[in-house]
């Protein structure tokens, strides 16, 4: 039974703004360690249901910080970190061989209100994303992934709009609601040593429903992807020369680009660009 675990940082306990996520500000140091916390707390109740390897994979702020503290995480796990990874970016240790993927951390996908920290790949960057015309968030991304591995989400940790997005596209997993999401910034938290109590026992559900084989793995939206990327400002100069230069991208107006993918690891990798393509030159994604 091998668990793959997604831990990203807007979602995690007691975190609520932009500076608790932020390498400046003040507590980082500390939240760094909340975030290992509820990932612990993720892989004690995966290995108490029965789980027999946990891989751990960080995704938040992926291409400049390592946030999860080494020292302080399961022993029992492996972590996927850094920057330049293969596949699909902050997904590198999804495959076929994973039995249940889990979300811990996650947030509410671009324009939501309420919704800690809403957004969609990159916060600065993106307006919205859209896939086949439909709003989407990161879960969406990792449930469509997992779905062409035949692999199922079993558990979500975040706010409540996290929670219910997920279950909207995987309504067989366990939500673990840690927060109540007043704004964007603002939520009414629980103690985290609380949350990571609650996430323990969801980690255990979501093993026990994996082992009895009732998870669903996502299904129902077929590739190729054509996602639509609303930017926050119109693309620049080194943007349209970068994406001219690829077949992949149409900058259909000056903030609005039109992404295809023949599978959602590509469909990730070249949505995640889009979060970086301002740079004069870069093209590779
Ligand atoms: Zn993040």
């Amino acid at each position: 039974m091998k668990v793959f675990i997604s831990v990203d940082m807007e979602g995690i306990s007691g975190l609520v703004r932009w500076a608790d996520v932020s390498s400046s500000g003040i507590d980082f140091a500390r939240n760094r360690l909340r975030m290992t916390e509820d990932a612990n707390a993720a892989i004690d109740g995966a290995f108490a249901a029965g789980a027999t390897e946990v891989v751990v994979e960080e995704n938040h702020g992926v291409e400049d910080l390592c946030v999860l503290d080494m020292d302080a995480i399961d022993r029992r796990c492996t972590v996927i970190r850094g920057a330049g990874r293969p596949g699909a970016t902050t997904m590198a240790g999804l495959d076929a061989t994973t039995d249940v993927v889990f979300l811990v951390g996650h947030h509410a996908r671009a324009g939501s209100f309420p919704g800690v920290m809403a957004h969609t790949i990159s916060y600065g960057g993106f307006r919205l994303v859209t896939l086949h015309g439909r709003p989407v968030g990161e879960p969406d991304f990792f449930a469509i992934r997992a779905g062409e591995l035949g692999v199922p989400v079993g558990l979500v940790t975040g706010d409540q709009v996290l929670a219910e997005q997920a279950l909207a596209l995987c309504p067989t997993a366990e939500a673990v609601v840690v927060k109540q999401a007043l704004g964007n910034q603002s939520a009414i938290c629980i103690p985290p040593p609380r949350a990571r109590d609650m996430i323990r026992s969801g980690a255990i559900t979501a093993v026990s429903r994996a082992i009895e084989g009732v998870l669903v793995p996502f299904s129902g939206i077929s590739a190729p992807y054509v996602f639509e990327v609303l930017l926050r400002k119109p693309a620049g100069e080194a943007m349209q020369a970068n994406l001219r230069q690829l077949d992949c991208f149409e900058l259909a107006e000056a903030d609005r680009v039109i992404v295809t993918a023949p599978d959602m690891a590509i469909g990730f990798r070249r949505v995640a660009y889009l979060g970086y393509a301002d740079r004069p030159g870069v093209t590779r994604h």
